[in-house]
């Protein structure tokens, strides 16, 4: 016993105790903020591979921006990444930042079901679909159930059987061959159940859309409860956008 407090002391906290609030160091793309600064638009949408910036106003649409970073490359002046990692949201639109806003990214309260915080607040399992995913995705979603991260003290966890969860979270941009086993998962889960699209291509396909190599059509099934974007999403955007969906937050 008195060997393994000394580990303990020794090792410290390994969670972080507040996982709203950390700061994320280094080079990480967050939310991004468009100056309102006169700029060749025509040549900075050009620039961008997914299609994200649309011209006049100047907006980003973070379901399809894949955090390359060329924009703000590019054009510093009108184009900056914060540190923001708030950023998953329940309305397809407020993905969309524009020129002139730092406003930070919310749920719409309005939107969410009532049945959702009234049986997931305390505890919500999930199924993962890796529905064509490159293992960025996947990695990151996993790195949620990390020490650091600990998303399981707050209930949240992954499991393995669709039966025993309460809803899916979709990675990768969802291929034809997954499309299929996508159903069939999602059919198991028992109701009420969530969707969640974790990452830029299980929102929008992101630089797959259009290949004839996808079938998304199960989204066009079924309302999406959360979005998370990212390329990958970092595990702190999803935690706290799943605590923002199954629980009143502050602030
Ligand atoms: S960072 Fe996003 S918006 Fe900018 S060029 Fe890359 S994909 Fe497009």
């Amino acid at each position: 016993m008195i060997p393994e407090l000394g580990i303990l002391r020794r090792h410290g906290k390994q969670y972080i105790p507040d996982i709203t609030a950390p700061k994320v160091p280094g080079p990480f793309k967050g939310r991004p903020e468009i100056s309102t600064a006169a700029v060749d638009e025509a040549a900075l949408a050009d620039l961008c591979p997914t299609g994200a910036i649309g011209k006049k106003p100047v907006t980003i649409d973070l379901g399809k921006c894949v955090m390359c970073g060329a924009c703000s490359f590019a054009f510093p002046e009108k184009i900056k990444f914060t540190s923001d990692y708030k950023i998953a949201t329940n309305s397809r639109d407020r993905l969309i930042v524009s020129e002139g806003s730092s406003d930070p990214i919310m749920l719409d309260e309005s939107k969410i079901r009532s049945e959702i915080r009234s049986l997931f607040g305390r505890s919500l399992k999930l199924r993962e679909i890796s529905a064509g995913g490159g293992n960025a995705d996947e990695g990151e979603l996993n790195a949620c159930g990390n020490p650091n991260f600990d998303m399981g003290r707050f209930g949240i966890e992954f499991l393995a059987s669709p039966r025993h969860t309460d809803g899916i979270v979709i990675t990768g941009p969802i291929t034809k061959n997954m499309a299929a086993a996508t159903q069939i998962c999602y059919d198991a889960v028992p109701s009420p159940k969530l969707i969640i699209l974790a990452g830029t291509d299980a929102i929008s396909g992101g630089i797959f859309a259009g290949s004839p190599a996808l079938d998304r059509s199960f989204l066009g099934r079924y309302p999406v409860d959360l979005y998370v974007p990212g390329n990958p999403p970092h595990p702190l955007t999803f935690v706290n956008g799943v605590l923002s969906l199954v629980r009143k937050m502050k602030g």
